[in-house]
């Protein structure tokens, strides 16, 4: 661990050591209306935009323009299997081989296509286990599976929750339910960094102990990808989703992520939703054919795939190629322990992080829990040019992103939360 400092000085010395320092050059950082930089902490939120991204959609409304439909084949980069350039280092991001990973839909569609497949209710084993701050659209989805089911969605839910008084939640408790109710869930759909606490949990344990009980096991990965190694292949787990708009920059509502574990990618027996793009390759366009299933992951895509969205997802996954997970996980690690050291430092009762400290049980994260639920303090933090983002009941989240936040983010975003804090 280095000796951090909370000075000025020791910013700058870090960002000067540090290998990644120029992909924030690499950004749009949003400004104040002065024009000075805003110190933009939500890249867990939304993602900066890549200055790259505006070519690579230009390349493709350009091919469009002078091509038109022959654009799916001749195309610089042509459509038809436009989503294959995306597989390759997505797999990479997420810890998976090619035929496990697909970018399509969006992410709480690929949720509800991953249990069309993966929630196989019976009379007497049709629960859904979830953690209990799960995000609220990943309930939604689980409940109405349920309903959809025939089973009712309070009762067919078990949470996995925190004890009473702390905020994380904790393994004995995990495996206590599964003693209790294993025979009887059916599914494990566990966000794989908790959106609120920032908890990263250990999602080859929990497979395994979701498995063990004959539960198949599902995780949500929107905070997780492109923050942390997933090393989803190796988890087990039967399936994952993920969002490519928060830490994988691909702008607003884009394209989401799917992994189906290898051990499902010939199966031709699992029930699903299809179309013509699950349909083989070779033949899909003789229209004609009785349904061949496209093997792996790539087998779950129904449409043709929105060109100008895969444009901005391949701008950020050729920089995350570039750069590698390796190497932004270690300066993440860096860069988040000094945010940690920083507010630890401040000595304030009025705050608390909530986030694990162990760095292995988080990404980049920090989630600061406000006494009082004193929503003030993050409308005065917006104020002094922070954008953080307040999430009920009572915390801050901030996300030192390692692609494009400086050690310097850090030391002034702290600095300004003492400023106000003593204030
Ligand atoms: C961001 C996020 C979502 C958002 O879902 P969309 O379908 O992309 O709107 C859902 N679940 C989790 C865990 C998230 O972090």
């Amino acid at each position: 661990m280095l000796n951090y400092k909370l000075e000025l000085d020791f910013a700058l010395e870090q960002d000067q050591k540090d290998e990644l320092s120029a992909f924030r050059n690499k950004f749009h950082i949003p400004k104040d209306k002065k024009g000075n930089e805003l110190i933009y902490m939500t890249g867990n939120s939304l993602g900066l935009q890549p200055k790259t991204t505006k070519a690579y959609i230009n390349q493709e409304l350009e091919d469009w323009a002078n091509l038109g439909v022959e654009g799916h084949t001749e195309a610089k980069n042509p459509w038809l299997k436009y989503h294959e350039f995306l597989t390759e280092s997505m797999a990479n991001i997420v810890g998976a081989k090619p035929i496990e990973v697909v970018v399509m839909n969006t992410l709480t569609a690929n949720l509800h296509f991953m249990m069309v497949s993966f929630y196989k209710p019976t009379k007497t084993r049709y629960k859904i286990l979830i953690e209990a701050d799960s995000f609220p659209s990943d309930k939604y989805a689980i409940e109405s599976q349920l309903r959809h089911h025939g089973f009712d969605d309070k009762e067919g839910v078990i949470l996995w929750k925190a004890r009473q008084g702390e905020e994380l939640t904790n393994y004995d408790d995990l495996e206590t339910i599964f003693e209790a109710h294993g025979n009887e869930i059916a599914l494990v759909m566990i966000g794989g960094i908790n959106y609120y606490t920032g908890q990263y949990f250990d999602l080859k344990r929990i497979t395994k102990l979701g498995h063990k009980h004959g539960c198949l096991v599902g995780f949500d990965c929107a905070h997780g990808a492109g923050n942390v190694e997933l090393n989803l292949h190796d988890s087990g787990a039967d399936f994952a989703v993920w969002c490519t708009y928060k830490y994988l920059n691909s702008g607003p509502g884009s394209l989401a992520g799917c992994f189906v574990h290898e051990r499902h990618a010939y199966n031709k027996s699992l029930n699903r939703f299809t179309g013509w793009w699950s349909h083989n390759k070779q033949t899909r366009f003789r229209m004609r054919d009785e349904f061949d299933q496209l093997p792996g992951a790539e087998g779950w895509q129904l449409s043709n795939p929105p060109i100008l969205s895969m444009a901005a997802i391949k701008a950020s996954l050729d920089m995350f190629q570039e750069v590698g997970m390796k190497k932004l996980v270690k300066k993440s690690k860096n860069l988040t322990g000094y945010f940690e050291f920083s507010i630890n430092e401040l000595n304030n009762e009025h705050i608390k992080i909530i986030t694990p400290k162990n760095p292995e049980e988080r990404g980049c994260q920090l989630s600061i829990q406000v006494k009082n639920a004193d929503k003030l303090l993050h409308h005065k933090l917006t104020e002094a040019g922070i954008i953080s983002d307040w999430r009920e009941p009572d915390v801050i989240r901030c996300a030192p992103v390692p692609l494009y936040n400086s050690f310097q983010d850090v030391y002034h975003m702290v600095n300004k939360l003492k400023a106000i804090l003593n204030e």
